[in-house]
Parts: C-alpha cells; structure tokens; sequence
C-alpha cells in the first residue's frame, strides 16, 4: 500500500536544515547524511529524482520539473522528502523560493560517493547544490566521501558533517562563501582532524575511448586519471592524503581580481571596436 506523503511539521525553536545531492534521492550517502543531522533541526530533503553526478550548476529551463513526495526514512521517523525531476542546482532553487515554507537555515549537499576537490569542483553536483544555496543567500557546505567502492560505508563522512554543520550553524558563513569538505576514507578513529585547505592545481588527464554502436556509429566514452600538478601542504589533495578532513572556505565569484588592473591597462578605447 502506498505511504501518504510525510506532513512538514516546523518547530520555531530548532534550525530547518535542508539536505541535497547529486548521486539523486534514493543514494546511501544521502540516506547517512540526514541519519547523522536528525537530532540537529528539522530535517528535509529536496533532491533529483535520478543520479545527477558531475552535472555542475545545470538548470532546467526547457523542461517541465516535477516535484513528488517521496518516502525518505529517517533515524526517529519518515523525513519530509520530494524527488525532483532536475539537477542540483534546480532542487535548492525550487525548494528555497517555492516548496519550503521559510527559508532553510543551512544546506548541506551529499554525501557525496566520490571526491570533490581541484578542478572537480566545478564539474560538481554536489558542491553547486551548495553553492545555489550560498547564492540565495543560504549558509551551505557540501560533503564528499573519498571512495569510489561500491559498498563505501558513509558513516564517518555522515560523524564529520554533523561536525561542521555545528559549526556552521553556531559560526555562520560570510555571504557568498561555502564550504566544500572532503573526507577521506577512513575509520572515524583514523581520522587526523581537520585542515582548512585550499584546493590543489590538479587536472584529469582525459582519454576519449571510441568504441562502435551495433549500427557501426562511434561513440565516445570519457574516462582518465586525476592527476596532481600541486605539492603545496596546504591543499585539499594534501590532507586527505595525510588522513585530515579538508575544508575548503569556496566562492562563485570567478573575477580574477589579481588581473583586473592589468587586463584594464589594454587598449580598450571605443575605436578598437571599429578595427
Ligand atoms: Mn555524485
């Protein structure tokens, strides 16, 4: 028999605390992440209903989005859920300005199955579900668990977010800045601490390999190694290499403010327009 949808019941005197991801709403990491907040606030889940990895900060502006109640179980009783037919990114814009009924007083994204550091950030559904939220003007981090094993245990990653949700929650966050953190794949005794890191120079180094589709079309299917061009100690690669949980304070803002002065010392003048 099929469950009625779970009631938001709000309680005024505790945090509303928002839960995303991309690995898409029915994904352990996900499942650990709102077992290990639950005692924290109100939980609730807004996330898409498929696995939108590696998606980055995609909206849905062509298609209809859809946004249906979904059976979610938390630690001490069903959460109020709803899988929406989008990317990251859409399920907090959608579940701050339309399905909740306040805003939420933080949003955490994950736990993602799979680092998030370097480069990767910016291919991330994980960290721009966070960062949709920093952009709405929401405190938000995002939460990554550095394993690719299939049965990866998402406890310890699901120990350390309620960690920094305590501290985000008790601190706050300067506006526009979040927080994306990486935990390694450790024991929860294993784990060194915690290291406030910057993120590595790094790059896939990308291979396309062709293969044939049984009409004898090509197709192309992308695959590579992480590669790290950085031996600084102070990066995320770093610590979690050394056992320590990185944190890395991020922002949207991709003005390169070192060059702006410099870029401006171009000729710029209107006639350059008419060469
Ligand atoms: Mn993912």
């Amino acid at each position: 028999m099929a469950r009625s949808p779970t009631p938001l019941r709000l309680d005024p005197d505790r945090p509303l605390i928002l839960l995303s991801n991309d690995d898409g709403i029915d994904a352990n990491g996900l499942a650990a992440l709102a077992a290990a907040l639950d005692d924290l606030g109100t939980v609730v889940v807004v996330a898409p209903a498929t696995e939108q990895s590696a998606v980055g900060h995609a909206i849905t502006v062509r298609d209809p989005m859809r946004a249906h109640p979904w059976p979610f179980d938390g630690p001490t009783g069903p959460l109020w859920a709803r899988a929406v037919t989008g990317t990251p990114a859409d399920c907090v814009k959608l579940a701050v300005q339309k399905l909740l009924p306040r805003r939420p007083d933080l949003v955490v994204s994950g736990i993602n199955h799979g680092p998030n550091t370097a480069v990767s950030v910016l291919y991330s559904g994980t960290v721009s579900a966070a960062t949709e939220a920093s952009i709405l003007g929401v405190p938000s981090f995002a939460v990554s668990h550095c394993s690719w094993d299939p049965d990866a245990d998402f406890e310890t990653s699901g120990r350390v977010a309620r960690t920094v949700a305590e501290r985000v929650l008790s601190e706050g966050l300067p506006p526009g800045v979040l927080l994306n953190v990486n935990v390694p794949d450790r024991s929860f005794d294993q784990l060194t601490g915690f290291e406030v890191t910057r993120q590595a120079r790094a790059r896939w180094e990308e291979e396309f390999e062709e293969r044939r589709d049984p009409f004898d079309r090509p197709y192309y299917w992308l695959g590579g190694q992480f590669i790290n061009l950085d031996d600084g100690l102070d990066t995320d690669l770093h610590a979690i290499k050394q056992g320590a949980v990185s944190v890395t304070p991020i922002h949207y803002d991709l003005t390169a403010y070192d060059e702006l002065r410099r870029i401006a010392t171009w000729n710029w003048s209107a006639d350059a327009l008419s060469n």
